[in-house]
């Protein structure tokens, strides 16, 4: 479903990803964990396209997100293959940006009604669904001000569903939260990757969380995967010192 083949990027002089090759199947949960600075957010950007490959290719599905097909051969991507490819990839950031001036129902319906064309009735349906899958049947019409950090994010996540995606990045989606909020969280996410066939890609600083609902976890470091693994491997007996000594730090 995702495939990076020799992905490299640079920012100016600073080589972040080298040489780097992943695939991630359709329907399986992938946490990326690893140090600062080590490449996992860019990795993320690189897929919703806000940010452009120096060298290599990545694919989503059938679809190069770097290249178009073209007799043959490939060619850059235009902002209409873009555009299209950017439609089965949802995310979720750490900071929620809830529309303010709209109410949970319409913070959901909105890119569904703009972009994919649901009648209002049809967006609305599907809405409260998604809304009633996060646990927030009761707050379709107060505004995010009116909501805990946990629900806002709860509502950023429906959101994202709303836009049925083929792939669900998520990047530090329990950073700006309170303790006491995150649980709840990371449990709606663990119901929607039980649930749907929806691909995950995720950064997270919850180990415990990677370790529950992860199907593979990839130790980054340096914009290399240094150790791929199933979280029960991972965890209890990495192979690298680099990942023995990063578990050491976290845990
Ligand atoms: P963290 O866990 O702190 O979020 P990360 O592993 O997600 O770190 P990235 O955010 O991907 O790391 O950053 C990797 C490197 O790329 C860092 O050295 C960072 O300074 C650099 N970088 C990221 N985005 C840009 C940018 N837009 N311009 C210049 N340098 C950037």
């Amino acid at each position: 479903m995702i495939r990076f083949d020799r992905v490299l990027k640079k920012f100016g002089d600073n080589v972040v990803l080298h040489d780097l090759s992943f695939d991630v199947k359709p329907g399986e949960f992938v946490t990326l964990i690893g140090p600062s600075g080590s490449g996992k957010t860019t990795i993320l950007r690189l897929l919703m396209t806000l940010e452009r490959v120096n060298g290599g290719t990545i694919q989503v599905g059938d679809e190069y997100l770097t290249h178009v097909e073209r007799g043959g051969r490939l060619v850059p991507a235009d902002e209409k293959h873009l555009r299209l490819i950017r439609r089965r990839i949802g995310m979720v950031f750490q900071q929620f940006n809830l529309f303010p001036n709209m109410k949970v129902l319409q913070n959901v319906t909105e890119a569904p009604t703009r972009v994919l064309g649901l009648s209002r009735d049809e967006a609305e349906t599907k809405a409260r669904s998604w809304l009633e899958m996060v646990g927030l049947s009761d707050k379709v019409d107060a505004h995010p001000s009116q909501l805990s950090g946990g629900q806002q994010q709860r509502v950023a996540i429906a959101r994202a569903l709303a836009m049925e995606p083929d792939v669900l990045l998520l990047d530090e989606v329990t950073s700006a939260l309170d303790p006491e909020l995150i649980a709840g969280v990371l449990a709606v996410l663990r119901e929607i990757a039980r649930t749907t066939d929806i691909t995950f890609l995720c950064v997270t600083h919850e180990m415990q969380f990677a370790r529950d609902v992860s199907d593979r976890v990839m130790m980054f470091d340096q914009g290399q995967v240094i150790e791929d693994a199933p979280p029960g491997v991972l965890f209890t007996e990495p192979t690298h010192a680099r990942t023995r000594e990063f578990l050491h730090a976290v845990l």
